[in-house]
């Protein structure tokens, strides 16, 4: 009480004196917005990509930490067996999912990106320690820990709907791994963007006939690294330009096998892998909007 009566009392000090010296008077102009009679052509969506991610952790973990850490998605799907699909953060607010990287040209992916975190606990503890004595530099299909069908279904359900609502450009629905393949695997080998792209149409995927074509021409024996290069960051890939295959190369390799030949992931770069991407990139050139 006593703290109120002071602070209204500090308050109508100046007041008195306004009063004393000045007829009421308008202390702002107001302004109208008026959003009727002019219309701009030149625009689009502010959502350009979907990240897919996992989460490494159970139910109770991840709801935790992605509701009171420093990292959030727009939407959470746990492994229960009900229909729910939990939206942590709003669609018109950004999440803090997609960190480092980018993809098909832009960066900062948390500024245009909707953010889908997937219960599923990744490697399997098992191998979890598999590439630490050096005999394996990355995970193969097996290690990774299946998706729970009905996860799918409400992820295929979900993705198809924001991609429908924004006109997302079916290769910017990616993985983390697509966008920061030296720091991500997620979501890893066995989420089922071939099913996806066939059962819901969500994503991009290379026809068969265009890759046989380019198995036959056999254009990765007489191709050089640099083209190669190309050919990735044609289809959306940063990968540097050194001409071998470092570490950091062979990172973006592993990613594209990750979700375009899941069941082969193995980092190095070889003829199958090339006739993909230039089935994808043949399929998919000229199909983004920078603007
Ligand atoms: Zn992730």
């Amino acid at each position: 009480m006593v703290k109120n009566s002071f602070l209204a009392f500090g308050l109508t000090l100046p007041l008195v004196g306004c009063v004393t010296t000045t007829s009421p008077v308008a202390t702002t102009d107001s302004y109208i917005v008026d959003s009727k009679t002019y219309q701009a052509t030149g625009k689009s969506e502010r959502v350009k990509t979907i990240v897919l991610h996992y989460t490494v952790s159970d139910n109770e973990r991840s709801i935790k930490t992605l509701t009171t850490g420093n990292v959030s998605a727009h939407y959470l799907v746990l492994d229960n067996d009900d229909d729910k699909i939990y939206n942590l953060v709003p669609e018109s607010e950004r999440a803090w999912h997609a960190g480092d990287g980018g993809f098909a040209g832009r960066t900062i992916l948390n500024d245009t990106s909707i953010g889908i975190e997937i219960v599923n606990s990744g490697i399997k503890p098992e191998y979890r320690d598999a590439l630490k004595n050096g005999t394996l530099d990355y995970h193969p299909y097996a290690h990774y820990v299946a998706f729970d069908e009905l996860q799918i279904k409400k992820v295929a359900q979900l993705v198809q709907d924001i991609a429908t609502r924004y006109d997302i450009s079916p290769k910017n629905i990616i993985g983390h791994s697509d966008m920061a393949p030296s720091r991500k695997i997620d979501p890893g080998a066995k989420f089922p963007w071939e099913r996806l792209y066939f059962d819901y149409g969500i994503g991009a995927w290379y026809d068969e006939f265009d890759k046989q074509f380019f198995m036959n021409q056999d254009g990765f024996a007489s191709a050089t690294i640099p083209e190669i290069k190309q050919a990735f960051r044609k289809y959306g890939y940063q990968i540097n330009d050194t001409d071998t295959w470092d570490k950091a190369s062979r990172d973006v390799v592993y990613a594209f096998q990750l979700h375009f030949r899941a069941q082969q992931p193995t980092g190095h770069m070889d003829s199958e892998t090339y006739a993909i991407l230039q089935a994808l990139n043949k399929k998919y050139a000229g199909r983004d909007d920078f603007y």
